[in-house]
């Protein structure tokens, strides 16, 4: 490539023989069709080689394309261009006084990459991101259209799909009445005694927060609905300033807080679309694991402690109700998602992800697709009851393999 093209963080630099932005549909049907190999470049916020099409391959940003976010305010849905972020999405979906059912911790992520990855926010009754999703449109190798929409029997395969299939060109989204949403802070949830069934279940979406210094958690993020009961919270002390999650860092990147109510997508996400969340210098890792063994995997997080805090910046411990994708991380399980934020230094932090695996292995975990970890592919995959089903979906969609790269080989095993 004549420009070097990185992902967000920084710690992969694309290898493609070319990168195309095509500005109108008809190109991207026409540049699909005349590549042997094609990956879709979404926002770049994955931290491994998810998106790496190989040297000889094509990377495709959507990001020339219009940005398409059509709102049926009759049918509460709306149609969503494969190149669009949450943020220009949750903003044009407010204005017609609906929403989104959840976000994640940041808006600056596209909705197709999102969606492909298994990406969440929090809430023991939110799904992942892909939850409300009801079509897909796919543009496939020899550059025609696919849609794939809920009953159809392909549909579990669809979303989550890891860019797989080809690109996906538009995603329609099912909607609810705007709703609006207080946040509180809480700080030093102790771990011993931890009730973490009824902390997770006291708002619509509670996030914790720790560096792993010392047991036990440093903040507790509390997001209520405001048409939601106002339980209270006698776990942990109320904040009494304002906080970014990362110590140290400025909390004016960060959505209001002290119970302030505002709309749904300016709180529910941690980070001020307006602002830069980070500089880019962390790496992440995320595994989802069975929610009704969390105290036990708290506890076999706490146990290496001293082995996790030097190389974290910081830990947050979320919810994410069981969903239906092949592929999804929380297929089928009610889940909880430790994630981590480490420095930026790989060498460090990789043989910190394989102890961390090892204490985790007895909960089956199932890594984030979009971040880094060190489990065997061969792991991953038995973690799958429905991975047949999605290679079959593969072969009938993509034939010839212009999707594939080396990172979907290995999920497949293909
Ligand atoms: C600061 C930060 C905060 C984050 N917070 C969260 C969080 O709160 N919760 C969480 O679960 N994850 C989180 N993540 C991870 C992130 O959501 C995922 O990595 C997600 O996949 C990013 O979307 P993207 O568009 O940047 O994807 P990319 O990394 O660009 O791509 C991911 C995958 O999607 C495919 N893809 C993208 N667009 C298309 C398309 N149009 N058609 C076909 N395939 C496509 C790519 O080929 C690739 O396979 C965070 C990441 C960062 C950097």
């Amino acid at each position: 490539m004549a420009e070097t093209v990185t992902n967000w963080a920084g710690n992969i630099t694309y290898t493609a023989k070319e990168l195309h932005r095509p500005a109108s549909l008809d190109a991207l049907r026409s540049l699909v069709a005349a590549s042997e190999r094609v990956r879709v470049l979404g926002s770049g916020h994955s931290f491994n080689a998810i998106v790496e099409p190989g040297a000889d391959g094509v990377l495709l940003s959507l990001g020339a394309l219009p940005a398409e976010v059509e709102v049926d305010a009759a049918a509460r849905t709306v149609r969503v261009g494969g190149g669009v972020r949450y943020a220009e999405l949750a903003r044009r979906v407010h204005a017609h006084g609906l929403a989104l059912p959840n976000m994640a911790s940041l808006p600056h992520i596209s909705v197709a990459g999102s969606v492909a990855t298994g990406t969440h926010g929090s809430g023991v009754g939110n799904g992942p991101l892909a939850a409300p999703v009801r079509e897909v449109e796919i543009v496939t190798a020899d550059g025609s259209t696919v849609v794939i929409g809920r009953g159809d029997a392909r549909f579990g395969g669809a979303v989550t799909s890891l860019g797989a299939l080809g690109v996906v060109t538009a995603l329609t989204l099912d909607l609810e009445p705007a709703f609006d949403v207080e946040q509180y802070l809480f700080t030093e949830l102790p771990l011993d005694g931890l009730d973490f069934e009824s902390v997770a279940a006291a708002a619509y979406s509670v996030s914790l927060f720790t560096d792993w210094r010392a047991p036990g958690f440093r903040q507790v993020w509390v997001k209520r609905r405001t048409d939601q009961p106002l339980a209270g919270f006698p776990w942990a002390a109320p904040a009494t300033e304002a906080l970014h999650p990362v110590p140290g860092m400025p909390a004016v990147n960060c959505t209001e807080q002290f119970g302030v109510p505002g709309p749904w997508h300016e709180r529910l996400p941690h980070f001020r679309a307006e602002f830069t969340p980070s500089s880019g210098n962390e790496l992440q890792s995320e595994y989802l694991l069975p929610r009704e063994h969390a105290a036990g995997i708290l506890d076999a997080i706490d146990g290496i402690r001293q082995t996790v805090a030097p190389v974290l910046q910081i830990c947050e411990v979320r919810t994410i109700a069981a969903d239906e994708q092949w592929l999804s991380p929380a297929h089928g399980r009610d889940s909880v998602a430790v994630h981590f934020t480490w420095i930026d230094d790989t060498a460090a932090v990789l043989p910190v992800v394989r102890e961390l695996e090892a204490a985790l292995e007895p909960f089956e975990p199932r890594p984030h697709w979009g971040k880094v970890y060190e489990l065997p592919a061969s792991v991953v995959r038995g973690r799958y009851p429905r991975i047949d089903d999605f290679r079959t979906l593969v072969d009938e969609l993509d034939p010839a393999g212009t999707f594939t790269n080396a990172f979907v080989r290995d999920a497949l095993g293909t």
